[in-house]
């Protein structure tokens, strides 16, 4: 037997080490190596790699080195946001969490899989812009936020969405989901309000990472909440969390926080359904026309952003997310 011991000695001091399979060393003299390459960059790839050939060549008895890399497939994780009912801010909470989750520096897209209302592009201020595609597969358009994005709204016009019968959906869900999101480690997707076909396909299909619901605090949006909590329970998908949306009025004149719907309802029941509750938005005029305008709040200063990037945390912290 040839001894290979010399070959992992002259690797054991390099930076990269744990990234090395023990190398080898035929008796003709060739040394194999695999390296892995995860998480790379294409300089950093090829510096390593040609520190490793330099070492094994430098050994005594080897005649050539053969190097091969590998990386493992880029794990992308879906975050799928859904409420009980339209109206409940769900899209807002959607676009605010994936701008969020990038200012705390995770790689994520947004994906607007609402066929009842497709409304990312007027939130992301990427109206009327139109993704092109290749090899049949859709890219991402970026927004001025840093966050790619793709919305059903810009595959078909909303009226015609309506219509879509069920697999006509899932298909336009999929086209979503599997477009080219390359540097893309996490994808938020904003669903439909209810537990439609596009849930079911999204759980079947995509299984995401987590569920968040956004609920208001009324009872009513509550128990519908429950109903959407329940689908991704039985489906075996974690749900992150319970955002409460629309919590305490903000006066626009004097700033003063009032509940007109009450207080603590989501809290509440968070806790009595056993899941984490992520954090309120409260209900503000601001929100609304910054949304309109295409300017996210959490894009925006410190106080806008603080309750969005506070729930993002959360978010982050319950998929044991890593800052890349
Ligand atoms: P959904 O996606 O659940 O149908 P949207 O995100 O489209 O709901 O929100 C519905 C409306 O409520 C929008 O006009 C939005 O700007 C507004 N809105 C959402 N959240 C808030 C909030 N916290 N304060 C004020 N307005 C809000």
């Amino acid at each position: 037997m040839t001894d290979s011991a010399p070959l992992a000695t002259a690797l054991a001091s390099l930076p990269g080490a744990r990234r090395i399979a023990p190398p080898r060393l035929s008796a003709d003299g060739v040394a194999s190596v695999i390296l892995d390459v995860t998480g790379l960059d294409a300089t950093a790839r090829d510096a390593l790699e040609t520190e490793v050939r330099g070492r094994l060549a430098m050994v005594p008895g080897v005649r050539e080195v053969r190097l091969v890399q590998t990386a493992e497939k880029a794990e992308r994780r879906l975050i799928a946001v859904a409420s009980g009912k339209g109206g409940v801010g769900k899209s807002t909470l959607s676009a605010n969490l994936a701008i969020a989750l990038r200012r705390l520096g995770h790689r994520t897209g947004l994906v607007d899989a609402d066929i009842y209302g497709p409304s990312q592009p007027r939130l992301m201020a990427a109206e009327g812009e139109k993704p092109m595609a290749h090899d049949k597969q859709l890219l991402p358009i970026m927004t001025r936020y840093g966050v790619p994005m793709l919305s059903m709204g810009q595959l078909v016009a909303p009226e015609k969405a309506l219509a879509w019968r069920g697999p006509m959906a899932s298909g336009a869900l999929g086209q979503l989901v599997d477009a080219r999101w390359d540097e893309t480690d996490i994808l938020v997707v904003d669903l439909p309000p209810g537990t439609g076909d596009v849930q079911l396909s999204m759980i079947q299909k995509h299984r995401p990472a987590g569920a968040v619901i956004v609920s208001t605090p009324q009872d009513l949006a509550l128990i519908d909440a429950a109903r959407a909590i329940d689908l991704f329970n039985t489906a075996g998908i974690p749900i992150l969390g319970l955002v409460e949306n629309m919590a305490g009025y903000v006066c626009p004149h004097c700033g003063e926080v009032s509940d007109p719907f009450g207080r603590g309802g989501a809290e509440a029941e968070a806790a009595r359904l056993g899941i984490p509750f992520l954090g309120r938005v409260p209900l503000d005029i601001a929100i609304r026309r910054a949304s309109d305008a295409g300017e996210p709040p959490a894009a925006g200063d410190d106080t806008a952003a603080a309750p969005f990037l506070a729930i993002a945390e959360k978010v982050a912290a319950g998929l044991n997310l890593r800052r890349s």
